[in-house]
């Protein structure tokens, strides 16, 4: 790809113009970042295992009938999407207690919880993602009640068939976030699954030893991250053949 106009840089993603209208390059970081931001660092090689990691997901998701953003992949650390508008929330489905659940309501870490449950944060990073209600929701117009009737289906449907694929590599799906965005067509408006799908927004055990093989390895400085993500990639049969030459950082014209 030749030179492109950055548009946003966030965490562990950039957003470059696409080729085509309504399309977008998402270019994956190896920057690492916990606490909104509090904690920074960088896992060598994760934008390569996450760009893979979640082109596979999504391409699985699709096959099912789940709508995404996910066009391709366009190399190792870029893939093109559809242009969507983001839906400000974090859409976190759990089904085994862990993180923020534990500390919140005091449930032990590994509890597994009677049915999948979903819970949205507020997308800004000024006020630390707050926990909010489908009150909250609809009241300030982030979606309307049918864009949470299609938000809560899909993320059910991506919890169930994600259990699944996961269940089938020996790894327990303990909870993850999604993002979702509209997607413009003509006269006509729909709800597709954005972002990514990755070990930097799901929490992975192994099944039998409970390991974890997620981001929790980095916020708890528990050593071997890039280890836990290529045991994930590598699970899925996707490990990429990475060289020097991916590691370089994008291109960017201001
Ligand atoms: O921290 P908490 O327990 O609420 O996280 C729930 C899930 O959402 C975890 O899988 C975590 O990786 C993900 N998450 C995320 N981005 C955030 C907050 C949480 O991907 N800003």
């Amino acid at each position: 790809m030749g030179r492109r106009r950055q548009l946003y840089e966030g965490k562990a993603k950039i957003l470059f113009e696409g080729p085509e209208p309504g399309t977008l390059v998402q270019y994956f970081k190896d920057d690492a970042s916990a606490g909104n931001g509090a904690k920074k660092g960088i896992i060598t090689g994760k934008g390569v295992l996450n760009n893979r990691i979640s082109e596979h997901l999504m391409l699985r998701l699709h096959d099912i009938g789940i709508p995404t953003h996910f066009i391709r992949r366009l190399n190792m650390r870029e893939q093109l999407i559809r242009e969507v508008e983001i839906i400000p929330l974090e859409v976190v489905v759990r089904n085994v207690a862990a993180g923020s659940l534990t500390q919140r309501l005091g449930i032990q870490e590994g509890t597994r919880l009677p049915r999948p449950i979903i819970e949205y944060y507020y997308k800004n990073d000024a006020l630390n993602d707050p926990m909010v209600s489908e009150e909250h929701i609809t009241a300030f117009g982030w979606a309307c009640p049918h864009d949470m009737e299609d938000i809560v289906a899909l993320s059910m449907r991506v919890n169930d068939f994600l259990c699944g694929l996961f269940m089938g590599i020996g790894i327990i799906l303990v909870d993850f976030k999604l993002e979702f965005g509209r997607l413009f067509e003509g006269d006509n408006m729909r709800i597709v699954l954005a972002d990514e799908i990755s070990p930097d927004n799901c929490r992975l055990w192994d099944a039998k030893t409970s390991e974890k093989l997620d981001k929790d390895r980095f916020r708890k400085d528990m050593g071997k991250v890039e280890e836990a993500y290529q045991e994930v990639a590598m699970r899925l049969g996707i490990l990429p053949e990475a060289t020097n030459s991916d590691m370089k950082g994008p291109e960017v014209m201001q």
